[in-house]
């Protein structure tokens, strides 16, 4: 399966690829907590930015809400704060981004400009007449920001998170049914393409990711313990 993949780094940098619903989130925070990586998710900083009422935050807003991407300019340069913050230094999984081939070549930019690049960008193949009803049925609790779907994985009780005893549970405003096929398509026709663009840069790894979230899971932690290695 490594075939092809850096590995000559300490600080491993992932990128997580696949559509809306694929799992990404789920995932890189489950290997945020195994390795000790910490997980750069754009959507979470521009949610973030809407929510403080920046510039960036004003001008993303309508265009989240109504599926299609954040220009370029925004979400590299709130990517490019974030990845010089300090506590990346144990490695990174991107989540969301890149999400374009110009923001694929921009972060190329940046991580060589820090002596780093790409060991992994791993994409997690699956069907897209599913992603509907995972992302219809996700939320999160809002104390700790853990992951639910009220089929695949409920809390143990009612409204509770399993980690942090929250009651506050929040559903994404873009998890509708209209809202995810624009991302889908979105996704399709300008994020696909970078399969290919890693596939060139021989730093593609292809994951099943129908499957129960600990199968994955398991499959991506032994990609990381690999690149750790
Ligand atoms: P996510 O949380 O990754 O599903 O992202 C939620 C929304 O934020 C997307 O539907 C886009 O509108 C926007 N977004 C997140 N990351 C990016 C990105 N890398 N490029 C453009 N828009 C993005």
């Amino acid at each position: 399966m490594m075939d092809g993949a850096d590995m000559s780094q300490s600080a491993p940098v992932l990128i997580l690829l696949g559509p809306p619903g694929a799992g990404k989130g789920t995932q890189a925070r489950m290997l945020q907590e195994a390795h000790g990586l910490v997980q750069l998710s754009t959507g979470d900083l521009l949610r973030a930015a809407v929510a403080a009422g920046t510039a960036a935050g004003k001008q993303a807003k309508a265009v989240m809400e109504a599926g299609g991407l954040v220009s370029d300019e925004i979400v590299i340069s709130i990517l490019r704060d974030r990845l010089a913050e300090p506590d990346g230094t144990a490695g990174v999984i991107l989540d969301g981004f890149p999400r374009t081939t110009v923001q694929a070549k921009a972060l190329d930019a940046l991580l060589e400009d820090s002596g780093q690049r790409i060991d992994a960008a791993i994409s997690l193949e699956v069907d897209d007449g599913a992603m509907v009803e995972r992302i219809s049925g996700r939320f999160t609790c809002g104390g700790c920001g853990e992951g639910y779907h009220d089929s695949f994985k409920p809390t143990t009780i009612a409204c509770t998170c399993d980690h942090c005893g929250s009651q506050d549970m929040k559903r994404r405003a873009d998890d509708n049914a209209a809202t995810v096929a624009q991302r889908l398509a979105a996704y399709h026709e300008q994020t696909a393409p970078l399969i290919e663009y890693y596939q060139d840069q021989g730093a593609l790894l292809r994951v099943p990711a129908m499957g129960v979230i600990d199968d994955i899971a398991a499959a991506l932690d032994a990609i990381v313990s690999d690149i750790k290695a």
